[in-house]
């Protein structure tokens, strides 16, 4: 039983691709989703849609039936048994079809709403799926948003075009240049499926509607036609075990059990099985394979019907004891008699270990948690990239021990003792805790939320350590005096600035003098406009508060010698630590011939 995944053309045994959907928040990934579930069954005559555990399968059949409508024209041979749609769109599920890091998932649909063309998780799902070299199409959904569009279900999407009206078409028309012209920007070609004469170098765009089903006929056909002329190869059956592991849930009546999509290869009842957990391998005995019963057979009461044995590809539910600690977003492996089980649970310990021994052994860093090694993944790669160092990492809902760990760097450096949960639970004891701590949760659901939020914290803490050492700060600054206004009380004098920069409350000293003590800047003019800074070669008139000075202009020092900022060994530390990012080379090698000036060991 339960063989629905695969189909036999010319002596090859194929089986359903795994399609992922990705796109921006609201562009209607679900509702698509939902859409191409639903309609498609209501048809009665097409054999149905199977709902799987975290797929459902769209057999050829159903595809056939639905594009009958324009099928004479298509003239294509269905070679594939039908599809696998994975059920939860998004970069979660897509982060999590891998295993030993290489992508799972055979082709994706990218959302794109038609009426607001690329946003921020489009563009991040472009680089997600040039990352995994992961083939995909363009559906632009909504497009019964265009103004005065009339809906033409079941008719091929460019017989739709000719029967709109002059302005619905031009509107249309404008909105895929837009798209088209915006996808270019990301160095991508593309084009409208029905002109795309170039597969291999253009993406193709679909227009859909997931409120009235318009172009996902179209959507399906172009997904298997696209499969079977460029990648068939890659989806043909092999008895290669290909299994990744989704979700891990407790089930009144089962226990914990894992959801998995099978890939490629079998899995039967009794087999011996190895998964990845957190204290190490988990070496376990399948009990039994679940699915939901078919639609149809809805006498059936209970929640699950159970399977002796199933083949690629297939989303199924697994029984088997001590479940409890597995990762979900890794491998499932299966044990053979003539198998080395050491070898295979190493494999299984290093899947993790991989993505765990990215993070830095210094151990001082913001506290990651995310739902699976998966996204756990994609989330410590993004972390690099804007340079944010981790401390601590963490899979699954977020714990009060969670809490306590992250606040272990409240010692180490301050402003990394925050919580960063990507689409985790926080358990309300852990936000209790937090609460009491004073540690930051930030709990996103997508990646690049973060990184504003990040930005804005570090940003305030940054903002306030300037604010705290504004005092103490001073910046390496040579001066030569080329004119006198005022000898005292204050100081007026016109200078050039020789290396480095003059800022407002900038300590002057002469060290050739003696060092001695001039005053602190108050005021900078340059063309008779008040400033804050001066740059090097900017000549400028400043007013020096010399009221704290115990020394005469004239008589401890006079303009001949150069002027110094006042550095000291204080004012070296706060800078760096205030504002060291922003310091340039030759600041730094200015700093360094100061030290030598001043004597700063
Ligand atoms: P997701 O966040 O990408 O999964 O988007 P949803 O499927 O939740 O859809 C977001 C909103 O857009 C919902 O209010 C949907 O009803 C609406 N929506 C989705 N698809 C379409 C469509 O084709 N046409 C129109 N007009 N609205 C849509």
């Amino acid at each position: 039983i339960a063989t629905a995944g695969t189909s036999v053309v010319e002596e090859k045994v194929y089986r359903s691709p795994i399609i992922c959907i990705l796109g921006h928040v609201d562009t209607g990934k679900t509702s698509l989703l939902d859409k191409i579930r639903h309609t498609n069954v209501q048809g009665g005559e097409a054999r149905g849609i199977t709902q799987q555990i975290g797929a459902s399968f769209i057999p050829v059949e159903n595809i056939k039936e639905q594009t009958k409508a324009f099928a004479e024209k298509v003239k294509m041979e269905f070679k594939l048994p039908g599809l696998l749609l994975i059920d939860t769109p998004g970069h979660e599920s897509f982060n999590n079809l891998r295993s030993r890091g290489s992508g799972l998932c055979d082709f994706a649909i990218l959302v794109i709403d038609i009426m607001h063309g690329l946003e921020a998780q489009t563009i991040e799902s472009i680089n997600l799926l040039r990352m995994r070299k992961t083939p995909f199409i363009v559906a632009l959904n909504k497009v019964d948003r265009i103004y005065d569009w009339k809906p033409c279900v079941n008719t091929e999407f460019k017989e739709a075009i000719k029967l709109q009206s002059r302005a619905a078409a031009q509107e249309f028309d404008s909105k895929v240049k837009e798209t088209i012209a915006a996808l270019a920007g990301q160095e991508l070609n593309a084009e409208l499926y029905w002109r795309n004469k170039d597969i291999k170098n253009y993406v193709s765009l679909v227009p859909t509607s997931a409120h009235t089903g318009e172009g996902i006929s179209d959507l399906m056909l172009v997904v298997m036609q696209l499969m079977q002329k460029r990648m068939i190869e890659k989806v043909v059956f092999t008895e290669q075990l290909q299994c990744t592991l989704l979700e891990v849930k407790v089930i009144e009546g089962y226990g914990t059990t894992i959801d998995v999509i099978l890939v490629n290869g079998s899995l039967n009842e009794g087999d011996k099985i190895v998964v990845s957990g957190f204290n190490g391998p988990i070496e376990t005995t399948i009990r039994s394979l679940l699915t939901p019963p078919p639609l149809r057979e809805s006498r059936i009461k209970s929640q699950y019907i159970q399977l002796k044995s199933i083949r690629a590809a297939m989303g199924v539910k697994i029984v088997a004891p001590g479940l409890e600690k597995a990762v979900p977003g890794t491998s499932l492996y299966v044990v053979n008699d003539d198998d080395d089980i050491e070898k295979i649970k190493a494999d299984a310990k290093k899947e993790v270990d991989n993505v765990l021994n990215d993070i830095d052994t210094s151990g001082v860093g913001v506290s990651v948690q995310a739902s699976t090694l998966g996204s756990l993944e994609a989330f410590l790669s993004f972390l690099k990239k804007i340079k944010v160092p981790v401390g601590n990492v963490a899979i699954g809902p977020v714990h009060k021990k969670n809490i306590m760990s992250a606040a272990i760097m409240k010692d180490k450096d301050p402003k990394y003792a925050i919580l960063l949960a990507f689409d985790v639970k926080i358990e309300e004891s852990a936000q209790q805790t937090a609460n009491d701590m004073k540690i930051t949760i930030m709990s996103e659901d997508t990646i690049y939320l973060f990184e504003q939020r990040l930005k804005d914290h570090f940003g305030a803490i940054k903002d306030k350590l300037r604010e705290e050492t504004a005092g103490t700060c001073v910046w390496p600054c040579l001066l030569e005096v080329v004119k006198v206004f005022h000898k005292a009380d204050p100081i007026v004098v016109g200078v050039k600035v020789k290396e480095g920069s003059l800022r407002i409350g900038t300590p002057i000293c002469v060290p050739e003098s003696n060092n001695a003590f001039v005053g602190t800047v108050t005021s900078i003019k340059n063309n008779e406009k008040e400033v804050t800074i001066a740059k090097k070669d900017d000549t400028v008139s400043i007013g020096i508060d010399d009221s704290a000075a115990k020394t005469t202009f004239g008589r401890h020092y006079d303009e001949k010698k150069t002027w110094f900022s006042r550095i000291s060994r204080e004012s070296l530390d706060s800078l760096k630590e205030a504002w060291g990012e922003e310091l340039t080379k030759s600041d730094i090698q200015l700093l360094k011939y100061m030290k030598t000036v001043f004597k700063i060991q």
